[in-house]
């Protein structure tokens, strides 16, 4: 049983929302609390933990783990439909990707070993075109 946001909780949501469309890269809970700052709202670092836990549950935003155990967040274009992601290590920046054939493939491959209704989660990581030249 889920209890209905309060109109205060609502609001709150509301500016994490707006501020995760304003940036297309994937940022951590501190992150994102620090663009909020900069934008003047004062939603609490606790809060926006919550808010964006609770928006990555229920699809709205999506949530990726990175190597040192950090979860990141970010407002995709493609919403809550199947996607995968090609991100940045260093900066967050991410494309959407569609690997059509790869669909087929994992279902197929868990269909051999008895499986169903499979589910995956697929992330290509490396290093954007543009943090590739700040390292040269
Ligand atoms: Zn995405
Ligand atoms: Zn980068
Ligand atoms: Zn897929």
């Amino acid at each position: 049983m889920t209890s209905k946001p309060k109109p205060r909780q609502t609001r709150q949501r509301a500016e994490i929302l707006s501020a995760l469309a304003t940036a297309g890269d994937f940022r951590s809970a501190q992150q994102w609390h620090d663009v909020l700052r900069h934008e003047s709202s004062t939603v609490g670092l606790a809060t926006v933990y919550r808010a964006l836990q609770s928006l990555a549950e229920s699809g709205e935003v999506d949530a990726v783990v990175t190597d040192s155990g950090e979860t990141l967040y970010r407002r995709c274009e493609a919403g809550d439909e199947h996607h995968h992601h090609l991100r940045c290590r260093r900066c967050g920046a991410a494309e959407e990707i569609d690997v059509p054939d790869f669909e087929a493939w994992a279902t197929q491959l868990a269909a051999t070993h008895g499986y169903s209704s499979i589910d995956h989660t697929v992330e290509i990581t490396g290093l954007c075109g543009e943090c590739a030249k700040a390292t040269n």
